[in-house]
């Protein structure tokens, strides 16, 4: 019999009601591993209403009491680490250790919110008028709701609630209901730091879920990451009702690699960032911009073997170094790139179709191997749309500012990279490339928490990025006061705007 899972609503575990369940698998297998309670409007506006009950208290807790539940929760997640990895591996399908970085990515988001008595320190100013002084600060904003992707089940609401609790607000997760087991757990280990019953909810669901927290009344705030049509959609619905909206979206990274760089680090850089978590990141590397044919024929020599030689395997399978995608019709989706890319006339040097691996009889995971096209060109599906797949592509330009052009041209503007030995190159791309995360020499230039996460253009709907100072911003809104006390002079009505005289 398939486990149920369920919801974590008022400080426990709870059975869906909506009769509606959607099945968790284990891609490595193929195998139905669970059930998913997929939530009714219902049942959002009772975790809603749990939510806003419990934010007078939770919002009155002095920040320096809730930075200890944080503390309490940092360590929780340290001793739970594995645990937490190896449900990952199992519902997502990425290998142990990869899954273990992401912990420890979201677990550092944690231990930036452990600052959060500084991070709300306001600012006064005595004297802005004769015996006026102003002092501003910044208030949580009450039920915010967070909706989260398949490809980070840990760190991407980590991403999120940390900054949004400390802050002393309640929040909501409607995590993916692809790998739906990694929130759960994070709920129960929330609960026991000591955060208070209601505070944070998890509920499973669809499109449903989704819309109710759009739509309700009592939302005061969503942080959203995913795809871009869904991005898109969140922005606007949860904008068309009063809410504050960030929603991340799709990318399509390019690192460029210039006549100087050191190939021998870009390959291995190439490697790392276009198959790692079977380049289901948002930060992934899918396109090489080759500067001059001698730096294109000089990665795809050194390429080749590498990818061929990779390790695809289980991602619970120590051994592995990349694992499977996370659903069969994903798997399909990537394949029908290769022959899109074939069609429009790429030259496909490596097809992971070829070198995918078979698991054992009777055990139908969804593996592909990792892909390289060369000769790539903006007109083509690959170049312009969104694999999130093993697949990279190299397109060859002639000189720096025609790499600079392309990358600018492209509607994604998540993260890019360079690798160069040249300090004006360097600078110059950092100042000109119209990206919101930039690499020199490095692939993947996540930002750290106490940074902000996120892209520019279609790669970002809304005005705050993710977690560090603008997660605090998008969490709090500012309120300024004005204050005087009477002093025995009297001003006397003034019918006219209060200026310096
Ligand atoms: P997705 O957009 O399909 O799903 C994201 C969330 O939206 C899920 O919780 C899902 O249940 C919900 N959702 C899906 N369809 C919906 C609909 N029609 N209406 C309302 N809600 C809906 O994304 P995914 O496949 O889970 O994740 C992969 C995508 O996420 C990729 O495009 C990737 O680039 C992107 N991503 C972006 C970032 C970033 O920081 N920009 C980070 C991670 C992932």
């Amino acid at each position: 019999m398939t486990q149920s899972l369920q919801h974590f609503i008022g400080g426990r575990l709870v059975d869906g009601t909506s009769g509606r369940f959607g099945n968790v698998y284990n891609p490595a297998t193929g195998a139905v591993s669970a059930r998913v309670p997929l939530a009714s409007t219902d049942e959002v506006a009772a975790a809603v209403a749990k939510a806003k009950a419990a934010f007078a208290g939770w919002s009155m807790v002095p920040p320096l009491r809730r930075a200890r539940v944080m503390y309490k929760f940092r360590d929780l997640l340290e001793a739970n680490a594995d645990r937490l990895a190896e449900l990952i591996s199992a519902e997502h399908g990425k290998v142990h250790d990869d899954a273990l970085g992401e912990v420890t990515r979201g677990l550092e988001v944690v231990e930036f919110a452990c600052g959060i008595p500084h991070l709300l320190k306001g600012e006064v100013t005595e004297n802005v008028g004769s015996s006026v002084d102003s002092h501003s600060l910044r208030q949580p904003l009450g039920v915010v709701a967070g909706i989260t992707p398949f490809n980070f089940p840990a760190m991407v609401p980590m991403w999120m609630f940390p900054v949004a609790l400390a802050c002393g607000n309640c929040f909501i997760l409607k995590p993916s209901e692809r790998d739906p087991s990694t929130p759960l757990l994070l709920a129960q280990l929330l609960n026991e730091a000591g955060l208070p019953e209601g505070v944070f909810s998890v509920v499973n669901g669809d499109k449903t879920a989704v819309d109710a927290l759009l739509t309700h009344p009592d939302i005061q705030a969503v942080s959203f990451v995913g795809s871009t049509p869904i991005a898109e959609y969140i922005y606007s619905e949860g904008s068309r009702h009063g809410k504050r909206v960030q929603a991340l979206g799709g990318a399509k990274n390019h690192m460029v690699v210039m006549p100087d760089a050191d190939l021998d680090m870009a390959v291995d850089a190439l490697m790392g960032a276009a198959y790692g978590s079977a380049g289901e990141r948002c930060m992934a590397i899918s396109i090489a911009v080759a500067v001059g044919d001698a730096v294109a024929d000089g990665l795809v020599e050194r390429l080749i073997p590498r990818i061929e030689g990779l390790k695809v395997g289980a991602g619970n399978d120590r051994g592995s170094e990349m694992g499977p995608l996370i659903t069969q019709e994903h798997r399909d989706k990537v394949a029908g790139y290769l022959e899109s890319g074939v069609e429009q006339g790429a030259t496909l040097v490596v097809d992971g179709r070829r070198s995918a691996y078979r698991p054992s009889a009777g055990k139908e995971g969804y593996f592909l191997g990792g892909s390289l096209f060369d000769r790539v060109t903006p007109a083509m599906r690959i170049y312009q749309e969104e694999i999130f797949g093993p697949v990279l592509g190299i397109v060859r330009v002639k000189d720096y500012n025609e790499a600079v052009a392309l990358i600018n041209a492209h509607e994604y503007g998540n993260g890019t990279a360079i690798f160069t030995r040249d300090g004006d190159s360097a600078r110059n791309f950092a100042h000109q490339i119209q990206v919101g995360m930039v690499g020199i020499n490095v692939p993947i230039p996540v930002p750290m928490a106490f940074h902000s996460f996120g892209g520019w253009k279609r790669s970002l709907f809304g005005d705050h990025h993710m977690h560090g100072p603008e997660g605090v911003r998008f969490y709090t809104r500012l309120k300024t006061i004005t204050t005087r006390w009477p002093t025995g002079i009297r001003a006397g009505a003034d019918f006219v705007m209060p200026t310096m005289k």
